[in-house]
Formats: C-alpha cells, sequence, structure tokens
C-alpha cells in the first residue's frame, strides 16, 4: 500500500532498555501483577478522560460507556486489554512508552541491583511502585502492541509495538475511537493467561474496586461480543454507609479475607470511615471473627491500600500500629501518590495523618462495643486481648483507653470477664488496694492458699494467667488512684498496717514470732538452706499449713517462667517460706522441734511444708524427694 508509511524504528532509552532487560529475563515469580498495572494504567486514561471532558466539550467519544475489556485469543496466543480512555497523541507514546525515562526508573534499578547483589532475586512489586508498570507486560508477552489514539479531536492513530530488546517502532494505523488497545503476544510459559478463571482470578484479587467495569470477552451471539463483567465496580468504602446492608458488608469482608469466610467467623465489629480534611481517605476495617493465623509471624498480613481507587499496597503495616495488627480491611485515599514503595510511606506525612485517625477510631470501636455488646466484646476480648496488652505496653498515648479495655476473671465475681472498673466499683469498704495473682491457670489459682486472707476479708482478685500479664502488672500499677498489688508479694499488707500508726506492732509481729515458733523457724532455714530466702510466720495463711510468697527483692514467681519459657536463664530468686502459726501441722512440728526428740523426723516434716507450698502452685521442684517424704509419712501412719 503506497499510502502507508514504513514504520519509525526508535531505540528505547538506555534506562528503559536496563528496566526491560531485568524484566524479560529475571522476573519470573508473582508475574500476575502485569494485569494489575496494564488495568491500573487503563483505570487512570478512563479517570483523565472524565476530568478532561468536564473542560472540553470537544472531545472526541463522548458517548462512550467507560470500560475495561480483556479478551483472549487462544489460537494466536494473544491477550488483548482495552480500554476507551485518554489515548496517547503519537508524540506522547513515543516519549511515554520508551524515550523519557520517568522519575522512577532509576530508582527502580538501583533497588532490583541492590536485591541482586544480596543475592535475592528482585521483588517484582517493584514494578508499580516505581512507575514502570507497563514494561512488565514484558514479563509474560514475547511482543507488545499498543494501539491507541488520544481523545483529542482530529487525532491520529498510532501503533506501537516492541519485543523488548533495544527498540520499538511506530507507525500509523487507524483507529475508531479513543483509547488504547494493547495486544500481548504470550511467551510459551505464560499461556495461563489466556483462561478466564485465570484472568478474573487476578482481576477480583487486584483490582476488583476499579472505577469502571473491566470486563471479559465471552461467546458471540448474533454477532455481538457477550462482556461479562469481572469486578464489582465502583469502590465499595467509596459508598455511603447508609445504603449499605449488614450483607453488603459481610460480602466486602469475604472479599477481604480472600473469599473465604467459615460461618461463625462473622467480623465482630466494623467501621466505616469517610474523611475529606486534612486528608481524604475511606476505610472499611473488621474486627475479624477469629484470630488470623499469621498474627505471630512475620508475614501477617495487614490492612489493604489503595491510592485513587488502585490497589497499591496489599499488605500495609504503616497503617495502624503493630499491635492492632488483627485489624482486616481496607483504606483507599486521593491524597497518596500511586506509586509508593514501603519507604517513600515511612515518610509520608498523609499517611502518618491517616494512622492516627484509624487509631483513634479503632480504639473506640473497640470501646463502643464493649459499651454496646458486652457479650460480644467478651469475644473481642478473647480473641484479640493479648493484642491490646500488648498495645498497654507500647502505645503509651493510648494507655488509658487501653487499661479500659483489658478484661479479667476474678475469684469474686460471677461473670466470666470482668474490667478493672467493675472491679474497683464493688470493692468493698475497707478495701484499698487492686488485689492480683498471676499463674498458668485459673485452677490452680483458685486453690492457692495466698487466697485464704483475701476470701475471709471478702476481697475478689483478678487472676492472670496469660503469658503477657506479668507485663501488664509492669505497666499498669494503679488503677483509678488504687495500686495494684500482688498477694503473693512477700510484704502483702492487707490492712494497711504499715502506713498506720501501729507500724511498731507490725514490725513486731514480723520480727518475734512467738517463743513455740522460733525454734522451727530457725531450724527450717537451716533446713531448707538457699531453697529459700527466709522463713516467716504467715498473716495470709488461714486453712493451708504454708505457702511461698516472693521476696520484694526478687522479680516475682511468673516473670521468672515467662523468662525461662522465653529461653532464657533465669537464676531463680529463693523466695519467702511462710508458715501458718495456728495451724496442727505447723504447731506439731514446732514441739517436735522445740523437743529435739526426733531430729530427722521433724527435719523430713519441715521439708514436706516447703513441698506442700510448692505442690498448691502446681510444681514439683524435687518429685523423687518428696514422694519419698511422702511414703515415709504414710509408711508411718501404716506401721501405727
Ligand atoms: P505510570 O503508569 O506509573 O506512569 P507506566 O510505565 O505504566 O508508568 O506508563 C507510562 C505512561 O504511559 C503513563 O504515565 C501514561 O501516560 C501512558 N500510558 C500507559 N498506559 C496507558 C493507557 N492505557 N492509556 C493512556 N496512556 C497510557
Amino acid at each position: 500500500m503506497p499510502d502507508t508509511p514504513a514504520p519509525e524504528k526508535h531505540e528505547f532509552k538506555a534506562e528503559v532498555a536496563a528496566v526491560l532487560k531485568l524484566v524479560t529475563h529475571s522476573l519470573y515469580t508473582n508475574r500476575e501483577i502485569f494485569l494489575r498495572e496494564l488495568i491500573s494504567n487503563a483505570s487512570d486514561a478512563l479517570d483523565k478522560a472524565r476530568y478532561t471532558a468536564l473542560v472540553d466539550t470537544d472531545l472526541e467519544g463522548q458517548a462512550l460507556e467507560p470500560s475495561v475489556r480483556i479478551s483472549a485469543d487462544a489460537e494466536r496466543g494473544l491477550l488483548v486489554i482495552e480500554d476507551n480512555g485518554i489515548g496517547m497523541t503519537p508524540e506522547e507514546a513515543r516519549s511515554n512508552l520508551g524515550t523519557i525515562a520517568h522519575s522512577g526508573t532509576l530508582q527502580f534499578l538501583q533497588e532490583a541491583a541492590k536485591a541482586q547483589a544480596e543475592g535475592k532475586s528482585p521483588d517484582v512489586q517493584l514494578i508499580g511502585q516505581f512507575g514502570v508498570g507497563f514494561y512488565s507486560a514484558f514479563m509474560v508477552a514475547d511482543r507488545v502492541d499498543v494501539f491507541t489514539r488520544s481523545a483529542q479531536p482530529g487525532s491520529e492513530g498510532i501503533h506501537w509495538s516492541s519485543t523488548g530488546d533495544g527498540s520499538f517502532t511506530i507507525a500509523p494505523t487507524d483507529k475508531e475511537h479513543r483509547g488504547t488497545r494493547i495486544e500481548l503476544q504470550l511467551k510459551d510459559d505464560a499461556k495461563e493467561f489466556l483462561d478466564r478463571y485465570r484472568i478474573e482470578s487476578i482481576v477480583r484479587r487486584y483490582s476488583n474496586f476499579v472505577m469502571y467495569p473491566v470486563q471479559f470477552a465471552g461467546e458471540e451471539k448474533d454477532g455481538e461480543v457477550q462482556w461479562a463483567q469481572l469486578n464489582e465496580i465502583g469502590a465499595f468504602w467509596t459508598r455511603s454507609a447508609s445504603e449499605l446492608s449488614d450483607d453488603d458488608y459481610k460480602d466486602f469482608y469475604k472479599h477481604v479475607m480472600g473469599g473465604f469466610v467459615l460461618p461463625g467467623d462473622e467480623p465482630l465489629g466494623r467501621l466505616h470511615l469517610s474523611m475529606d480534611a486534612p486528608i481524604q481517605f475511606h476505610a472499611v476495617l473488621f474486627i475479624p471473627g477469629r484470630r488470623p493465623a499469621d498474627l505471630f509471624n512475620e508475614e501477617s498480613k495487614h490492612l489493604q491500600l489503595f491510592a485513587r481507587r488502585v490497589m497499591v499496597m496489599e499488605s500495609c503495616d504503616k497503617l495502624l500500629p503493630a499491635y492492632l495488627r488483627f485489624m482486616r480491611g481496607v483504606v483507599d485515599s486521593e491524597d497518596l501518590p500511586l506509586n509508593v514503595s514501603r519507604e517513600m510511606l515511612q515518610e509520608n506525612k498523609n499517611l502518618s495523618a491517616i494512622r492516627r485517625q484509624l487509631t483513634r477510631k479503632t480504639l473506640r470501636l473497640l470501646a463502643d462495643t464493649a459499651k454496646e455488646d458486652r457479650e460480644r466484646y467478651e469475644k473481642v476480648f478473647e480473641e484479640f486481648g493479648v493484642f491490646l496488652k500488648e498495645g498497654l505496653h507500647l502505645d503509651n498515648a493510648h494507655k488509658d483507653q487501653l487499661t479500659e479495655l483489658l478484661r479479667f476473671s476474678s475469684t469474686g465475681h460471677d461473670t466470666k470477664w470482668i474490667s478493672l472498673r467493675e472491679y474497683v466499683d464493688t470493692m468493698p469498704e475497707g478495701q484499698d488496694a487492686i488485689y492480683y495473682i498471676t499463674g498458668r491457670s485459673q485452677a490452680e489459682l483458685r486453690g492457692s492458699p495466698h487466697l485464704e486472707a483475701l476470701r475471709e476479708r471478702g476481697y475478689a482478685v483478678i487472676m492472670m494467667t496469660d503469658a503477657v500479664d506479668e507485663w501488664v502488672v509492669q505497666d499498669l500499677t494503679e488503677y483509678d488512684g488504687k495500686k495494684l498489688v500482688s498477694v503473693t508479694a512477700g510484704d502483702l499488707d492487707l490492712d494497711g498496717k504499715k502506713d498506720a500508726d501501729d507500724e511498731a506492732d507490725a514490725a513486731k509481729e514480723d520480727e518475734a514470732p512467738s517463743a513455740e515458733l522460733e525454734p522451727l523457724l530457725a531450724r527450717a532455714k537451716e533446713v531448707l538452706g538457699d531453697k529459700v530466702s527466709a522463713v516467716k510466720v504467715s498473716r495470709r495463711l488461714t486453712s493451708s499449713a504454708s505457702c511461698l510468697v516472693d521476696d520484694p527483692a526478687g522479680m516475682g514467681r511468673n516473670m521468672e517462667r515467662i523468662l525461662a519459657m522465653a529461653g532464657r536463664e533465669v537464676s531463680a530468686r529463693p523466695r519467702i517460706l511462710e508458715v501458718n502459726g495456728d495451724h496442727k501441722f505447723v504447731k506439731a512440728a514446732a514441739a517436735l522441734v522445740g523437743s529435739g526428740s526426733d531430729n530427722a523426723t521433724a527435719d523430713m516434716w519441715i521439708h514436706l511444708l516447703h513441698d506442700q507450698a510448692h505442690l498448691a502452685e502446681g510444681e514439683v521442684p524435687d518429685p523423687k524427694g518428696t514422694v519419698e517424704r511422702i511414703q515415709a509419712v504414710l509408711d508411718a501412719l501404716a506401721s501405727r
């Protein structure tokens, strides 16, 4: 045809050529994101057409329904992505697709080179982050043909073509309407992308909430292609909460959770925010119905981040503090750049502002749930309480709110869980501290001899059985002006004697046990040696014979357990053995020691008092010795 000029050949700019080389030869995993990139470009082009049309009524193709259409030609191995957006003039096509390197190109190459130097393969996600998304087409295609026509009236169509080596060609072409059609000649190992279901799942995964319909070409009917819509159109989160039903949210939750939610795992709460000032953003956040399995490893998923309705990060850990990582959902902002990298996000002021808002609102959501629906909140707490406790430790700014969100079980309350508020509000007259005990299980704690004196006074004791509770009591030393006091503290002072006038009396009681008991205490310390730091007469026991209490200078039994569990070597500080001077067995032991008649038996009884105190805490540090001593007592009984 004499009219058709020969295609012009152009060299790629050096950086672009380098990107292409990398893309075609080094990136093999996660190649499916090429589709996200091309759909995102198409969606941008449709956005631009929409905005431009507002001021320029001459624009070509005003009557067209905006869409992104995907079709697959299995015979020719062609995948086609077509939009009717703003298109490109010949000049734009030349510069945008090859001769001008985007500002991000160099950075992309540097990052990729760095990854390679470290022996890692470059992260394919980088492609979108650095604004070189179009070139990702070469991950799956041997040749890419772009047919485009600008919406400017009178524009000519242009055909851009390249095999991704050093050059591309440009030639005029007839194109009926504005927009861009990209034809990918798929590589032999990329034929999977011809499959409709594969395409559909990629679209749903990454581009489900693009503002325009993304369609797939189906069978022809009466000479017309039937287009099937793959995405949800329009961002769910931009819709007004008042027009959305519970079922809509449930569907969206399912989408957020990757399409699968077991019955009974429906979300325990939700938040739908639309903010305009100072930063524009939408967010739909859920408290999941069940603790996601990945929360304790580094791959843990976070909120999805969208910029202008295009997903820019599948899991962004900068949107909420780490301790709220159990929240799931989507954040979309007009005020974030499309091409973001994790590093850039770190310094982004708008993102920090979004994070502050989301943190505040999430804590408010939790507080409202607690207020409005006790049962539901208890479920939330059972699943996620441990994270709130982590927050108490890490987020000083929200310590008060987090404290109100904590729940504990108590020896003196019938309900399964109580808040500190409830504890304080139900304290009997005369009680001026909040008492707690830490240990491994409620069953073990309920039987603890340490509780005896408190039970007698009608004081409830908070039972802390979570490994992190020892941290909680380090961070939370006071609530509503009341101190948190461990009932296993060696210096427990239930009647406030320490502060009272009769301080001298109390001291006397500590220092000078009765004459009958004194020899027992002295002998016990001698027999037990380093196993205990002291032996004292107890003021907290009523029915048990003995118990172990923390030496005020020590670190606390539970903290020792936590450290031991974490593999840290702990030199357990010996604790104080307290004996109940009113107990029959203690009296008998004291008499035996005093008489000096049978030292061997007396020493064994002393050991048994020590054994018992351990047993009450569910521990047997010396099983063999303990069994032998019990057996000796039983033998003596049997031969009586
Ligand atoms: P980015 O989209 O991040 O700018 P790309 O390499 O993906 O980087 O695209 C380069 C440029 O090519 C875009 O900025 C845009 O101007 C143009 N372009 C790409 N795809 C299309 C399209 N479908 N319609 C119109 N212009 C496009």
